[in-house]
């Protein structure tokens, strides 16, 4: 991969498998962009997912809604890399590749807490917090007890919280909503629920 030519000094990074990307997802890029006064923000759909149980929706499906859902807003790119990058794939590789493309840029990981409490179990997750500022938007939770994200010692001028409505959506209840046949209109935006039925995605679970 070649760069492209940017003059970003502050860069966003926003990793995600986006079966199907929802209104919590944009949330985040919209509050990501206004609060880390980011120049670029890239949505990385994920290419194979190591921490994923379930088998994905095909590639080129997940980059083709995330493009629906994202590429209008500006200063927002949809980086196919994680896609085209053989095997799984690391949130550590697509870090260090972004370095080398833009070695000026200060990168911010932006992750859902979930993610930010799983962080421990990453690749080369020390790397992580060296390469990328950690910004995590807390996440709401239905039932049961939330999982609430505690930044190590010593580790603290690498992580930030993000502030964000708590949406209660999650991919998961999406799809179980579709092949239900139940409504999702407030969840998904419009060209991304028409992209899903036009491809007959989630009548299963
Ligand atoms: P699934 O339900 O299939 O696990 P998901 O809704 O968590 O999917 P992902 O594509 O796995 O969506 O998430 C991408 C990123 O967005 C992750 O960092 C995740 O924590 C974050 N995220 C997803 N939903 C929310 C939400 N409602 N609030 C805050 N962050 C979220």
């Amino acid at each position: 991969m070649t760069a492209e030519p940017t003059a970003a000094k502050r860069m966003g990074v926003f990793g995600g498998a986006f079966d199907p990307p929802h209104a919590a997802h944009v949330a985040l890029v919209k509050a990501a962009l206004a609060e880390l006064q980011l120049d670029q923000l890239r949505v990385v759909p994920t290419g194979e997912a190591w921490h994923k149980t379930r088998p994905l929706s095909p590639p080129q499906h997940r980059l083709a809604m995330a493009q629906l859902a994202f590429a209008d807003l500006p200063r927002v790119v949809v980086d196919p890399c994680e896609i085209q990058r053989a095997g799984p794939s690391y949130t550590v590789d697509t870090l260090r590749q972004f370095k080398i493309l833009w070695p000026a840029a200060e990168l911010f990981l932006i992750l859902g807490e979930d993610q930010a409490r799983a962080l421990p179990e990453w690749r080369a997750w020390q790397e992580i917090v060296q390469l990328a500022i950690i910004c995590v938007a807390a996440r709401a939770y239905s039932a049961g007890a939330k999982p609430k994200f505690v930044i190590n010692n010593g580790l603290e001028s690498r992580f930030r919280w993000l502030p964000m409505p708590a949406l209660l959506v999650s991919a998961t209840d999406i799809r179980t909503r579709i092949a239900a046949h139940q409504s999702v209109d407030d969840m998904v935006f419009a060209p991304v629920a028409r992209y899903i039925a036009l491809h007959h995605l989630y009548q299963t679970t």
